[in-house]
């Protein structure tokens, strides 16, 4: 039988679901529901994503920890989406063991291959947000939403070996061994590739609401 794969992003647990989760979701589900109508053997995810600086410090605020502050929100988003008829396969939460479990798994394994090294990020830190904030988000040089100067700080971190696996990537996707559909999508991703994007941290040395990386005491989500 044919398999099918289909996922939403996972959304991020800092808030109540609104219309645009739910656009993406029941996008989702029609293709699912279409692909097993085909006979296809479909398996269909969905997800919060429930770490991070941004949800610590909400969790802070309304002076409970971060697991029940996840746990109530979590609870919401899942009844919403059975209250829309949402037939997905599987619901991951990224505070739950056996995701936890994976991810240090998945660390692990990059990381005896060699793909993992230590180095330092150097980014704009908005004290405001607690995290990092991209150049393009900035409005006038500020913050949005603390209209703030954000610091260019470096901390230490763990970095992926992106730049390694990028030419391999490229040429599946120019053979159509990795499909990328519309068009100009994959005409995107190819022009990120060529853009020459340097490897991307994967651990953040300031949040300490995630899942801890085994090879040092640095969290990463
Ligand atoms: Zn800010």
């Amino acid at each position: 039988m044919d398999k099918f794969y289909i996922t939403t992003p996972i959304y991020y647990a800092s808030g109540k679901p609104h219309i645009g989760h739910a656009f993406s979701l029941i996008y989702a589900d029609v293709l699912a529901r279409w692909q097993k109508k085909k006979g296809k053997n479909v398996f269909f995810t969905a997800g919060t994503d429930e770490h991070g600086a941004k949800i610590a410090q909400k969790a802070e605020d309304a002076k409970i920890n971060p697991q029940e502050f996840v746990d109530e929100l979590a609870d919401i988003y899942t009844d919403t989406w059975h209250a829309l008829g949402i037939e997905y396969s599987d619901f991951i939460r990224t505070t739950s063991a056996r995701h936890k479990k994976s991810a240090q798994e998945f660390f692990k394994k990059i990381d005896e291959a060699g793909d993992i090294y230590e180095g330092e990020y150097e980014g704009l830190y908005c004290v405001g947000c607690e995290n990092f904030v991209l150049e393009r988000n900035l409005k006038d040089g500020l913050c949005p939403d603390h209209k703030t100067v954000p610091q260019k700080i470096k901390e230490k971190n763990f970095f992926f070996n992106l730049k390694k696996y990028l030419p391999e990537v490229k040429e599946k996707i120019i053979k159509g061994e990795i499909k990328i559909s519309p068009e100009s999508r994959k005409n995107e991703t190819l022009s990120i590739i060529e853009s020459n994007i340097g490897d991307f941290s994967v651990t953040r040395e300031s949040v300490k609401w995630g899942i801890p990386f085994l090879r040092s005491d640095l969290s990463g989500a």
